[in-house]
């Protein structure tokens, strides 16, 4: 059989512990077989992070501008424990979030759906892909504790010295107080991420604030979501016969919950940290997870929602069998082929991708898969593999 051919290459981020391992024989097995394949090959595992003084993360997220397709495997983000492990020269950033400040992007999760996982919204029948906004809020917050009796107030001092105030309470005992800000730019680039995925999955938009109670603040993303959609997306929807929908967030969470799914709903970003949990673990698990991170100029990263399978990668080291899902990376891989193949017209590239997710998702319904299905699956007597098996068996069948 001759290889598919490909005209540009993408991004490659390589990784650490068992994923690094899974990726390997992603590659081997699944994809080299098929493909000519062509990347740009970045090492991020955490020892030549740390060699580069992390300058490879840098220099990937750059690449990721060049050829606007990137594919990244799960890395370590270090802690006290691994500046020992690997004898760190600095407690290196989290990967991920030096290269969604390069990107500027918006991350974006949908449930891989199989039959015999069944998620457990009964009504729930396609993904419900969740786009957090990265930035600020709670996240960004000041926090005070107030002792006692007195006056709070919030104080905005512009580059002319004049300065705007606003009592947020006097106290006449003790309590607490908060102050967290965002930026119109960052919520317009997320924004346009969302009206952007939108049209590129044919999926409906769905986004609520509380805008109610939250006159000025979450008032401003409901006006910078709509102002952007009326300038520059309204006609593209509805040749694209999809919809943006704005609602307060209470009735979004009704609304979810009693749908279909097979839309996007955006978050701000304390909603998107809770709801991102709370869809994901009732769908089945986190190894059943894609993630795309999305720039507003329209780059792609895909990647595992989950992370590098620290306990599994102990075993594999001491020779003992593991049973690790390489799901959510195998989806990661077709999700960056089929983007690949959109943007250069290479449609052999494209219906690869849709025989690889196939396969994947043929092989589960068959009862093969890993042991974190095996647990949770309606299947019965599911024939439980290891790593390898499991990748082999997607092989065979593709
Ligand atoms: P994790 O790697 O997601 O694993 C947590 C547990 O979830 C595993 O021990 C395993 O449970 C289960 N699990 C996750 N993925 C699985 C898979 N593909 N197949 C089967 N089981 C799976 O999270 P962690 O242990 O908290 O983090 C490990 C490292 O990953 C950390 O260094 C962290 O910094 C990094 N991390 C990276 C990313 C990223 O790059 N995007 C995201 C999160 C975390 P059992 O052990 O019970 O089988
Ligand atoms: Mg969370």
């Amino acid at each position: 059989m001759e290889k598919i051919k490909m005209t540009t290459p993408l991004v490659e981020m390589d990784g650490d512990e068992m994923t690094r391992i899974l990726w390997k024989m992603i590659k081997d097995n699944l994809l080299e077989p098929y493909i000519d394949l062509k990347t740009e090959y970045y090492d991020l595992g955490l020892q030549h992070r740390n060699e580069t003084n992390d300058q490879v993360t840098i220099d990937s997220a750059n690449a990721t501008k060049k050829y606007k397709v990137a594919v990244k495997c799960a890395t370590i983000t270090p802690n006290a424990a691994r500046m020992d492990e690997y004898d760190l020269k600095e407690m290196w950033k989290s990967p991920n979030g030096t290269i969604r400040a390069i990107l500027d992007g918006t991350v974006f999760r949908a449930p891989i759906v199989v039959k015999g996982i069944e998620p457990c919204v009964k009504n729930w029948k396609k993904p419900i892909t969740i786009a957090r906004h990265a930035y600020g809020d709670v996240y960004k917050g000041t926090e005070m504790k107030i002792p006692g009796a007195g006056k709070a107030e919030l104080v905005y001092t512009a580059e002319d010295g004049t300065q705007q105030k606003e009592l947020i309470h006097e106290f006449d005992g003790p309590g607490i107080i908060q102050g967290m800000h965002n930026i119109s730019k960052s919520i317009a680039s997320f924004a346009r991420s969302c009206f952007n995925y939108a049209l590129d999955t044919k999926q409906d938009l769905w986004f609520a604030t509380k805008d109610t109670i939250s006159k000025k603040y979450d008032h401003t993303f409901k006006d910078i979501f709509q102002e952007i959609y009326d300038a520059e997306y309204d006609e593209k929807f509805k040749k694209a016969g999809i919809v943006y929908f704005y609602t307060l967030i209470d009735d979004a969470v009704a609304r979810v919950m009693k749908s279909e799914g097979g839309y996007i709903w955006a978050c701000k970003n304390y909603d998107g940290d809770v709801m991102s949990d709370m869809v994901s673990s009732a769908f089945g698990s986190l190894a059943m997870m894609t993630s795309v991170l999305v720039s507003p100029e329209g780059y792609y990263e895909y990647e595992a929602a989950h992370g590098t399978v620290q306990r599994h990668y102990y075993k594999h080291l001491k020779g003992e069998e593991t049973s690790t899902n390489s799901v959510a990376t195998i989806f990661a891989w077709s999700g960056a082929l089929r983007k690949r193949g959109e943007l250069d017209g290479n449609k052999e590239l494209m219906e690869f991708a849709d025989r690889l997710e196939k396969a994947t998702i043929d092989t589960i319904e068959s009862g093969s898969m890993t042991k974190d299905l095996a647990l949770i699956t309606t299947i019965e007597n599911p024939n439980v593999l290891n790593s390898e098996e499991f990748i082999k068996a997607i092989a065979e069948r593709l």
